[in-house]
């Protein structure tokens, strides 16, 4: 039984997209550029309980960079690091997709290891003014797998 549903979600990555398992952006733990990373911002960023964490500037939808959680073991809350002194050292890179891609393309370019967590934007053109690319959401690694075992995987 189980490895049938296993084979049948193999399956399904071919036509599933993205947008069908991103988590929404409006869900999803951020910072924003010009926070300091004082003892409060710290420890809200520990209780999330995220490794890796979009960093936007002026709105939500404009990620400017990612924090990962190991990039604050030097950093010491007394010293009240800007934010940016941070994201500018690693510099870590955004790595962006469509919504249209599929699970199986998503899978295959996590598996080349840029980095295990996409930004996910599609292409706006309702309305009148020109289109635009507009974040809908993130999707991680964790998000495909799940989708494959048909599960949720409990975090730790
Ligand atoms: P983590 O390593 O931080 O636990 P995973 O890659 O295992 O993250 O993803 C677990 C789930 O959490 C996925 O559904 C993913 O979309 C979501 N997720 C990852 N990072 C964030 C974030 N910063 N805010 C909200 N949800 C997130």
């Amino acid at each position: 039984k189980e490895e049938l549903n296993i084979i049948q979600g193999a399956l399904e990555l071919r036509t599933k997209t993205v947008e069908d398992v991103l988590t929404p952006l409006n869900d999803c733990f951020m910072l924003a550029s010009d926070a300091i990373l004082d003892f409060y911002t710290m420890s809200d960023v520990m209780q999330s309980g995220y490794t890796r964490i979009p960093v936007f500037e002026n709105e939500r939808s404009n990620i400017v960079s990612i924090l990962f959680v190991k990039d604050l073991a030097f950093v010491d809350p007394d010293d009240c690091t800007p934010l940016k002194t941070i994201t500018q050292f690693y510099k870590h890179p955004l790595h962006c997709v469509f919504n249209d891609t599929k699970l199986d393309a998503m899978l295959e370019q996590f598996k080349k290891g840029k980095s295990h967590l996409a930004i996910v934007q599609r292409v706006n053109n309702e309305g009148e003014g020109d289109p635009f690319y507009e974040v809908m959401g993130i999707v991680t690694l964790e998000d495909v797998i799940e989708e494959i075992i048909k599960s949720e995987i409990v975090d730790e």
